[in-house]
């Protein structure tokens, strides 16, 4: 059998950094890491064969190879899915959907021969023998969660790290909160499932002996879901990496209850976490309550950010505009707690309702919602009725954008972060593709951009004041550029 796994086109979003990808020379963030997955679990007797649309278009002579496709989503890669999928279906090729957009989009069995609802540890023996045997059944769904005890490696060999800006890995799903708008929980559950330190380990050596060298993701949507176990594999992480002379960095997702426990911040710090992104949604403590997002009350979200930033950690954060308890000067109460926390790269986007959340269902049984939703949060279509004024929601959403990513405003924050911070690894020298990167960005920030001004405000603070921190300076000035043509675009549209 000739599988040809496809891995479709990220929008543009937050979180695909288009725009700031060609300062670095790649081509997408990260690799496909649950197809990968799915291929160490295919049998060694298939062929297979992966296209990553971020990298690379499908062929007509990868369609011609194949006997089947299967394809791994998120709701946010709909558009590009459906393209491949459709011309999957002219050639008469079978095709398998999985991954989470399998549990949210209610109407992908029109479009694809065989869905897989659930986790492919559980599903993926089944699916292959029924696609060998041409006994395949239209839709895959697993009864239980399964433990990651026997999740296999990823299979690196499909992919050419070199094309990426980061390698990823995953250590736990689930998480125990319970947002109202949240799909992971529906997805994945709410007892957090955990790999061994051992897995883990494997993991970093596998990317080791690949070559791999900087960045890498833990893709956790909570990474302290389980803080017990999480204590157990951190000093695991620390002594492998600094026994490798710390080949990697880590960034991962993590709860706002990070910040109370500073022995697992020390933690995060000695296994060299430089980032980690957050869901605050909101400073408004009766919009927090509506999500159920009771994990953010009762506390200073300030002095949390600034604690995790002196930890030698950057905080990104998540924000959201649209709850029914919003006040009236929501807006204005975003932009100034984004700026006074020092959080350069802020995610701010319009509450969706997304389907099969308890959000969702609540708005349909108000009479609320509108369609299903992309699960692109930049997008401006609302898919729920809000209890503002629709318009006023949306101008104030965009208001906030032009705020924050005001390039003079965004710099001055990204000064205040580097006040704040405190970086830990020591790590001043500049890598050769580091040196590509900040020419590539004193060419278009600093010489060809009418707020040259503000960059070279942003780069004198860095290379005097700040200069453990230049690296950092000079990612969140390219990160920046990402974030200020995604507002262009976001503004202006329709
Ligand atoms: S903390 Fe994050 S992952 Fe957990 S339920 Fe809330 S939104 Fe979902």
């Amino acid at each position: 059998m000739k599988a040809l796994l496809v891995y479709p086109e990220w929008p543009d979003t937050y979180w695909s950094f288009k725009h700031a990808l060609p300062f670095e020379g790649k081509r997408s963030v990260f690799p496909p890491l649950g197809l990968l997955t799915v291929s160490s679990l295919l049998p060694r007797s298939w062929e297979q064969r992966l296209v990553d649309v971020n990298i690379r278009p499908v062929s007509d002579a990868d369609l011609k190879w194949a006997d089947v496709v299967l394809i791994s989503a998120m709701l946010v890669q709909k558009e590009s899915m459906l393209r491949i999928l459709s011309r999957c279906r002219e050639r008469g090729l079978r095709t398998v959907v999985g991954g989470p957009i399998s549990s949210c989009m209610l109407d992908l069995p029109l479009y694809a021969d065989h869905v897989v609802v659930g986790e492919a540890e559980e599903l993926v023996a089944d699916l292959v023998t029924g696609l060998e045997n041409g006994t395949a059944k239209p839709l895959y769904q697993a009864k239980e969660l399964p433990g990651l005890n026997t999740t296999p490696l990823p299979n690196l060999d499909l992919i050419n790290p070199k094309y990426y800006s980061s390698m990823a890995i995953q250590y736990s799903r689930g998480c125990p909160f319970n947002c109202e708008f949240c799909d992971i929980i529906e997805i994945y559950g709410r007892k957090p499932r955990a790999k061994s330190p051992a897995q883990m380990v494997a993991e970093l050596e596998q990317l080791y002996a690949r070559k791999w060298r900087g960045p890498v993701f833990i893709v956790d949507d909570n990474f302290i879901g389980n803080k017990r176990k999480v204590k157990e594999l951190l000093p695991v992480m620390a002594e492998w990496n600094t026994r490798h002379s710390r080949p990697f960095r880590f960034y991962t997702e993590a709860s706002v209850n990070l910040a109370d426990d500073q022995e697992l911040l020390q933690m995060m710090k000695d296994a060299s976490f430089d980032r980690v992104f957050l869901g605050i949604e909101t400073p408004a403590e009766e919009s927090l309550k509506e999500a159920q997002k009771m994990q953010n009350t009762h506390r200073s979200l300030l002095e949390n950010v600034r604690r995790i930033q002196r930890y030698g950690m950057e905080v990104m954060a998540g924000f959201i505009v649209g709850f029914d308890n919003d006040p009236e000067d929501i807006f204005d109460r975003q932009v100034k707690f984004i700026q006074e926390s020092a959080i350069p790269l802020a995610m701010v986007g319009l509450l969706q309702a997304l389907p099969g959340t308890q959000l969702y269902r609540r708005l349909q049984k108000e009479g609320r919602i509108v369609c299903d939703g992309d699960g692109n949060n930049l997008d401006l279509r609302l898919n729920f009725k809000p209890r503002m004024d629709p318009q006023r929601l949306v101008d104030g959403y965009r208001s906030i954008l032009q705020r924050i990513y005001r390039p003079d405003i965004y710099y001055a924050r990204v000064r205040k972060f580097l006040a704040q911070y405190q970086p830990h690894t020591g790590r001043t020298h500049l890598s050769f593709s580091d040196c590509q990167a900040l020419a590539r960005s004193i060419l278009k920030q600093g010489i060809f951009s009418r707020h040259a001004f503000s960059y070279w405000r942003l780069f004198l603070a860095a290379s005097t004041r700040y200069r453990q921190s230049f690296g950092a300076a000079i990612r969140l000035a390219i990160m920046g550029y990402h974030f200020q043509k995604l507002t262009q675009l976001t503004v202006n549209r329709d």
